[in-house]
């Protein structure tokens, strides 16, 4: 299966930065990033998709995605990560992390439909 890999551009945006890609379900996620902020941005797509921008995005982005996988809204979701680097508006480059869900058939419109009992 072709592994969705987003491209992430950033741009000004009034008195921060906008780190967006355009993702396979037609929408462009936008991560509002400040200059200096340790806190990163982060948008989660309608299809699932997941990207941070900013200070550290990973740990922060894992950090989500725990504490979404307790309040039970990834329930057979799995993702697979992957980083990126664009470059900040005000120089320098901004560090992008982003999460691809596996399991909920979002991402492969072709896949057979096999409809198996799971095992409790
Ligand atoms: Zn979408
Ligand atoms: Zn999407």
């Amino acid at each position: 299966m072709a592994e969705f890999s987003p491209v992430f551009t950033a741009r000004k945006f009034k008195d921060h930065a906008v780190v967006a890609y355009e993702c396979a379900c037609g929408c462009t996620p936008m991560a509002h990033v400040y200059q200096g902020s340790a806190e990163a941005g982060h948008e989660h797509c309608c299809c699932g998709r997941v990207h941070f921008a900013g200070l550290e995005p990973m740990p922060q982005m894992e950090a989500y995605l725990a504490q979404r996988r307790i309040e039970g809204l990834d329930e057979g979701l799995s993702y697979a990560f992957g980083d990126a680097e664009v470059q900040a508006p005000w120089g320098g480059t901004l560090a992008v992390a982003y999460a691809l869900p596996h399991g909920a058939g979002l991402a492969e419109p072709e896949h057979d439909h096999d409809h198996h009992e799971h095992a409790h």
